[in-house]
């Protein structure tokens, strides 16, 4: 427009205005949370539940029920994967790309779904019935190819059942491609001791749980009381089991003891690491058992609120789990005076929406407090400073799964499972190219070979093992001579790997190594948050360069580059993401040199027997 000419006459702006559900269910939301600006991402979910996308103009309504700006609402909104920002179609398909699914055959189904439905990802078809869109690890790795279907989880996808599975997703009901049966496997000759009540008629609702003995161990540590609660956490030397393996009672003791203190327990059920799902078959099978370690947890810490920090993807998870919330608050298990005493803990029910980061201790909490999830830097601990500025500890679901266990044997019986310096029983996660891929409850410190071999069958027939990333795609890969070692944290590390989240990624000798790093340095690439230059730009420069090399288009001169590159990342970031992303692609470096010269001289390495595009590839 010229300066002082008359401005065109213009639509009035459009306005959102919210139904009365959605209205009543936002004020309901934002009363849970301390400060009002946590309630942004679980606003944004009714949003979407109610409109199947959010509008800008629905941003700005969430941004005046909220007291914070637009921008703010917007750089949240594009910082999560999972919030639509146009309508997609009637059926939004969701297909993992990530190792544990492209091992199975996550990639013909994708070329498959685009030839068939007429789109690339992240498009959606002419007639508005189907949007596809790649994601990465959706935490089904046992039940790969898997997708997310609207909010339906779909898995055992195959090229073979592509139009039978297309029917499916345009329908409201699940059908047989949705997951029912259960993956989890009890062990010969262990009996579980987590996961007992798997497979009980009740399922996983309270009178089932309390006719297995559930809530004894309630009952039992609120006459212990907070001291000797602590204690016995401490001496059962109970170890974390999010992967870093720090003792849980030692960091329950960083908490300040003063009960006037405002201080929050914050559970990390943000499980996102590819090929790891054994916190979702604790939330899915027995949620009951996550919220009495939730409510010993907090009662030994003098907490009031806990908040459970789910990832998006998790639908049925959530499900569970708020019904369990729901029957646990009626039955005077959650709230105030639980079981008649003068013990009081509130539990809010927090999903995330498709960001890997925010499984960080530190980005999690951000995400909480409405932002997005970029980890903060430390010090100030959670101990010291953490959601909401109040003193905060962080478990994992698996560990708090643990504390009715602790407080029912007492410590000295649970030291004596497994190994001294890791006790305990442990859930094994298997998926790739193994018979039976699944979850295994057995003591910590069993043989990588044993899980492997005996508990999820082996590898497929006809083929041999390759390799395994032991820990989540964050570990170093152990090759076929390296699977005699224990199971656990020390041991792992001695082994030059680590045990991580235990989610064990099963390689056959059909797998190009290059291929693998390219896979898992894409997640990487895409996972960043963003805040640091070398995490930022170095790790897609870094995928960019493997990839380069898995395509016979890179040279000798790229291995140099990679060389050159990892120390100008590794500890130059705020936190351990950056340096995680790099562990597979070194390992594989170092243990597989030949394949990675092969593709730097345009050869086919010893796994590219049918080139490129071969449909044996990762
Ligand atoms: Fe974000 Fe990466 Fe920096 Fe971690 S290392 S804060 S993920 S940019």
């Amino acid at each position: 427009m010229i300066v002082g000419e008359a401005a065109a006459p213009s639509a009035p702006p459009r306005v959102f205005i919210p139904s009365a559900r959605l209205a009543a269910d936002a004020q309901r939301v934002i009363a849970q949370y301390p400060q009002k600006q946590a309630a942004l991402l679980p606003l944004l979910w009714l949003l979407q539940r109610e409109k199947g996308f959010v509008s800008r103009e629905a941003m700005e309504w969430i941004a005046r029920e909220l007291s914070i700006s637009a921008a703010h609402v917007h750089g949240v909104v594009t910082f999560y994967h999972m919030f639509n920002q146009a309508p997609t179609g009637k059926a939004n398909i969701q297909l993992c790309a990530t190792i544990p699914c492209a091992l199975v055959g996550a990639r013909q189904i994708e070329s498959q779904l685009c030839e068939r439905l007429k789109i690339k990802p992240g498009e959606t078809t002419a007639d508005g019935r189907f949007t596809f869109k790649k994601m990465e690890c959706l935490g089904l790795c046992e039940h790969a190819p898997a997708a997310l279907v609207n909010e339906t989880e779909f898995g055992r996808l195959s090229v073979e059942t592509l139009e039978s599975f297309l029917a499916q997703a345009l329908k409201e009901e699940p059908g047989p491609f949705a997951i029912a049966p259960r993956r989890f496997y009890p062990a010969p000759g262990f009996a579980p001791m987590l996961l007992k009540g798997v497979g009980s008629p009740g399922g996983s609702g309270l009178a089932a749980y309390r006719a297995s003995g559930g809530y004894a161990a309630l009952k039992k540590a609120i006459e212990m009381g907070p001291a000797a609660i602590l204690a016995e956490v401490k001496s059962a030397n109970l170890r974390g089991r999010g992967g870093a393996g720090f003792p849980s009672g030692i960091k329950w003791g960083f908490m300040p003891p003063d009960p006037k203190i405002p201080k929050y327990l914050c559970v990390n059920a943000d499980e996102s690491e590819p090929g790891t799902f054994s916190n979702r078959i604790v939330m899915e099978e027995m949620p009951h058992l996550l919220l009495e370690g939730i409510l010993i947890a907090s009662l030994a810490m003098g907490i009031k609120t806990a908040f459970i920090y789910i990832r998006g993807e998790y639908v049925q998870a959530h499900r569970a789990l708020g019904k369990a919330i729901e029957e646990a608050y009626g039955a005077n298990l959650i709230g105030k005076n639980i079981l008649g005493t003068a013990f009081a803990t509130d539990v809010v029910l927090h999903r995330g929406a498709g960001a890997y980061i925010c499984g960080e201790e530190m980005a999690l909490m951000e995400s909480l407090e409405g932002k997005r999830g970029e980890p903060r830097n430390k010090p100030p601990f959670p101990a010291q400073r953490g959601v909401f500025g109040a003193p905060t500890t962080i478990n994992n679901v698996e560990t708090l799964a643990n504390i009715p266990l602790v407080i029912t044997m007492g410590a000295s019986t649970y030291k004596g499972i497994g190994p001294e310096g890791s006790p305990g029983p442990k859930l094994f996660c298997v998926s790739g190219h193994v018979k039976r891929p699944g979850l295994f409850e057995l003591p910590m410190g069993t043989s990588m070979r044993d899980v492997i071999f005996t508990h999820a069958q082996g590898v497929r027939d006809g083929h041999t093992l390759k390799a395994v990333i032991p820990g989540g795609a964050s570990a170093a890969a152990l090759l076929p001579s390296e699977i005699d070692v224990a199971m656990d944290f020390d041991s792992m590390a001695k082994a030059g790997s680590m045990l991580g989240t235990a989610g064990m990624v099963v390689m056959d000798e059909t797998v190009c190594m290059v291929d693998a790093a390219t896979n898992i340095t894409h997640f990487f690439a895409h996972e960043s948050c963003g805040q640091c230059t070398p995490c930022r730009e170095g790790i897609p420069w870094v995928h960019g360069i493997v990839k380069r090399l898995f395509r016979n288009q890179g040279s000798p001169e790229d291995l140099k580059l990679l060389a050159n590159l990892f120390p100008q990342i590794h500890g130059k970031t705020i936190c351990l993401f950056a340096d995680f992303a790099l562990t597979f692609l070194e390992s594989v470096l170092r243990k597989f040199p030949q394949e990675f010269a092969d593709h730097a001289a345009r050869r086919p390495c010893p796994a590219q027997a049918g080139g490129p595009g071969a449909p044996h590839r990762a």
